[in-house]
This record gives C-alpha cells, structure tokens and sequence, in this order.
C-alpha cells in the first residue's frame, strides 16, 4: 500500500514536531489530540517553526505553503484512525493510555495499516498486545526537537513484521529521517548509550577527576560530540535522565546504577535549565 495520509495522534512536543516533519514530507497529515487547545497551540507552533525554517534557508517558502495546506486537525480520533494510510501516536509515556488508543486505533484502522508509537520505554509488546494487528504494530522513536534531529529508531516488538518495518523506514525516510532497527529492549540503542556515558561523567565529576567544564571540553573537542554530556542533561532533566537509568539499572543490572552525585542533584531540586539549576547555573530561568 503506498502511504500518502498519516495520522498524528497526540500533538504536544513531539507530536506536533511529528506533523511538521510528515506535512513537510509530502504527507496528507491529520493531527489529533484530545485537548482541543492543544490542537490549537501545535497548528501555531507548526506555522512558527515553518516561517523559521523558511527564514534559515532550510524551507522553500513554497514547500511551506505546501506542507500547510497537507495539515489538518480533527478533533476526533476516530475520524483519524478511519482516513490513515499510516498512524504515529505519541500521547503521554503511559501504558495503559496507550493500549486504550491503539485497541481503539486497531478498531478503526483498515486492516493493512501500520499503527507506530513514539514511546521512548515502554513495552511494544505490551501495546501491540492490545490490538489484533500485532505484527502490524512496532515503535516509531523520534527525537526532541523533531524538525533538527535526523534520526527515528524503529523499534521491533517480538511479532512485528518485516514488511512492517520495511513501510516505517519509507515514511521516515519520506519525512526526511534516517533509520536504525532495533529489537524491543530497554532504551533501545541511543538512550542506552546516552544514559551511560552521562554516567559515568557524574561518576568522574563526584571523584573530582575534572571539573564539569573540562568534562564537557573534552567530550565535545575530543570525541566530536556536539554537546558535553552535562550541556545535554542539563537540557534533558536529571530527573528524566535518572528516572531512565533507574529503569535500565532495574532490568539490565549494576552497570547502569544511578551515580551518587546525580542522585543528590535531584534530591535538592538541581535538574537543569527547567530549574534554573542543574550541573551548570542558569539565572535568567530561577
Ligand atoms: P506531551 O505531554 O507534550 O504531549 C502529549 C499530548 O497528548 C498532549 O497534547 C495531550 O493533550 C495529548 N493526549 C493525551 N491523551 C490523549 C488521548 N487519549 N488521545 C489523544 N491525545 C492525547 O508529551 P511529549 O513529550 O510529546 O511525549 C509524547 C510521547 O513521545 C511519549 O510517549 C514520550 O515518552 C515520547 N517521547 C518524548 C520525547 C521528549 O523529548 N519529550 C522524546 C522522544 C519520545
């Protein structure tokens, strides 16, 4: 089947950056959310991100025009589920929230169709458990922000199809992404890795090794990351980076222990730009 209407369901941060990549794709791309002014605020926050991009260089003003008119919002879901070619959902990280949308996804979905959820940890197993579509169903992993970051990870739940997979990779590759496969298993391949050399840099902060500053010096001029480690949990949340090796100490074991001085950061309220305090200071946002 080619894809020409996908279904965004879910339109906060990541959903609307969803549609802004689908529409400008080339997509017909039907957004839905359950709040209606958080429909609103996506189709505004779409139209600034396609003006900025326009105003960068990186957008035709034609194919802005373009990706504008491809948009639409519904306000139901099922109108969504009934119109797609192709469903991304990214509701809130929440199981049983998500296997409530995709039965009702699956109900109404033709039977050919591809339902992908944008979680970053939860089980597709689980989520697919909760349809009759189960190799039909796999995990469509984008990055914050969506219109910058290259790269979707899909993720195979243990019944996912190839031909499954092999549609998702031609979506993401339409939207403009790159692709990696990746067998369901915590933090997939990026967030594991992620967790782990942010680590090991509070590891090293905590022993006194080096000051925070030269950590990041080092990772950025000497590695080539773009980003030191702390810039990037800083930006993330120590909290949601703690909660994400809790969640890998829990199923993966020792190796992924939270280190004490990430622990203590968050315990006195230290969790980065969001507070005004993380590894680094940030006054303007106290
Ligand atoms: P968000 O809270 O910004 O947006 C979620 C949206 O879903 C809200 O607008 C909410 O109104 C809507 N919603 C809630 N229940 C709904 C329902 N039943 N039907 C339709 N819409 C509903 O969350 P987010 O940060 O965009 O995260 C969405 C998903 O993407 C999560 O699974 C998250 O783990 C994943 N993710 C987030 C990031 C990130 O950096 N924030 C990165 C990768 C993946």
């Amino acid at each position: 089947m080619s894809i020409a209407t996908v279904a965004v369901i879910g339109s906060g941060l990541m959903g609307r950056g969803i549609a802004y990549a689908a529409a400008l794709g080339g997509y017909q791309t039907l957004v839905h959310d359950a709040s209606s002014e958080a429909l609103a605020r996506a189709l505004s926050q779409i139209g600034r991100d396609l003006d900025a991009g326009v105003a960068r260089g990186k957008v035709a003003p034609e194919g802005a025009e373009a990706a504008r008119a491809r948009l639409s919002t519904l306000a139901e879901l099922d109108d969504a589920a009934r119109a797609a070619d192709f469903v991304i959902e990214a509701v809130p990280e929440d199981l049983a929230l998500k296997r409530s949308v995709f039965a009702r996804l699956d109900a109404l979905a033709r039977p050919g169709v591809v339902l992908s959820s944008n979680t970053s940890a939860l089980s597709i197993a689980q989520i697919a458990a909760a349809t009759g579509r189960r190799d039909r169903v796999l995990g469509m992993h984008f990055f914050n922000p969506v219109p910058k970051m290259k790269l979707v990870e899909i993720v195979r739940g243990p019944e996912t199809s190839e031909a499954a997979v092999a549609v998702t990779a031609e979506v993401a590759r339409g939207m403009g992404k790159e692709t990696i496969v990746v067998k369901e298993s915590p933090g997939f391949v990026t967030s594991r890795i992620n967790a782990l050399i942010g680590n090991e840099a509070f590891h090293m902060l905590g022993e006194g090794i080096a000051t925070a500053e030269d950590i990041d010096k080092g990772v950025k001029l000497g590695l080539n990351h773009p980003m030191g480690p702390f810039e990037m949990v800083d930006l993330v949340g120590l909290d949601t980076r703690l909660a994400v090796l809790e969640h890998l100490h829990r199923t993966l074991g020792e190796k992924y222990r939270p280190a004490p001085l990430l622990v203590q950061h968050v315990k006195a309220g230290r969790l980065g730009r969001k507070s005004g305090r993380g590894v680094y200071e940030y006054p303007e946002k106290k």
